[in-house]
């Protein structure tokens, strides 16, 4: 527009020399005019868009916090299913098993029943920090039935003197399969062989 004030300017002043002086000066105002609009304008939209960055910003963040709350919210219903699957030993019972004719081959029994079934790995851990598998009965799987865990057997030296259970959620080929969507460890094979749930057990001094 600038350019086209200044080119008809020019023209008028080729046709008449005497308005020379007037028009340049008027087309000068008139591209000085401009100019301070076009700052103003650009100013104006400077702010606009720096408006409108920070409104997007503030729904990033608004949006940021609503998953956070969302994922936090997921986080404690998933941790409140693992904690009402896991097994319940609240009913737990200690016993010394003397079906043997030998006394030594008595066994202290940790027994427990599960109200679903798992894979059960149970480890003695001794006081000089010996780790070893023990036996754990019907077969390392419960199905919902009784468990027993062979914590120790009298002819030992030493029984542990803790037991350290591990359990996942065991899924039958027939049946009722079941999992816990927490994301632990969903096998014996998944990760470091970490359980799923995972219960520390003192072993009592037993008569
Ligand atoms: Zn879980």
């Amino acid at each position: 527009m600038t350019t086209v004030l200044l080119l008809t300017a020019t023209e008028t002043a080729r046709e008449d020399p005497s308005v020379t002086d007037w028009v340049t000066a008027a087309a000068a105002i008139v591209a000085l005019a401009l100019s301070i609009w076009a700052l103003a304008f650009n100013r104006r939209s400077a702010a606009a868009a720096e408006d409108a960055a920070v409104t997007s910003r503030q729904a990033s963040d608004h949006a940021r916090t609503a998953a956070e709350a969302a994922e936090k919210a997921t986080r404690v219903e998933l941790d409140r299913e693992h904690d009402r699957r896991a097994p319940d030993l609240s009913m737990a019972t200690w016993q010394l098993n003397k079906e043997a004719l030998d006394p030594a081959e008595w066994r202290d029994l940790y027994t427990f029943t599960v109200a679903r079934p798992y894979l059960i790995k149970a480890i003695g851990v001794w006081a000089g920090g010996a780790r070893k598998e023990l036996d754990v009965k019907p077969e390392r799987i419960g199905f919902g039935t009784e468990v027993s865990v062979v914590v120790n057997t009298r002819g030992n030296a030493a029984p542990p003197t803790s037991v350290e259970l591990l359990f996942w959620p065991y899924r039958p080929r027939r049946g009722q399969a079941w999992f816990c969507a927490c994301g632990r460890p969903a096998s014996p094979d998944d990760g470091d062989g970490a359980g799923h749930w995972i219960r520390e057990i003192t072993v009592p001094r037993l008569g």
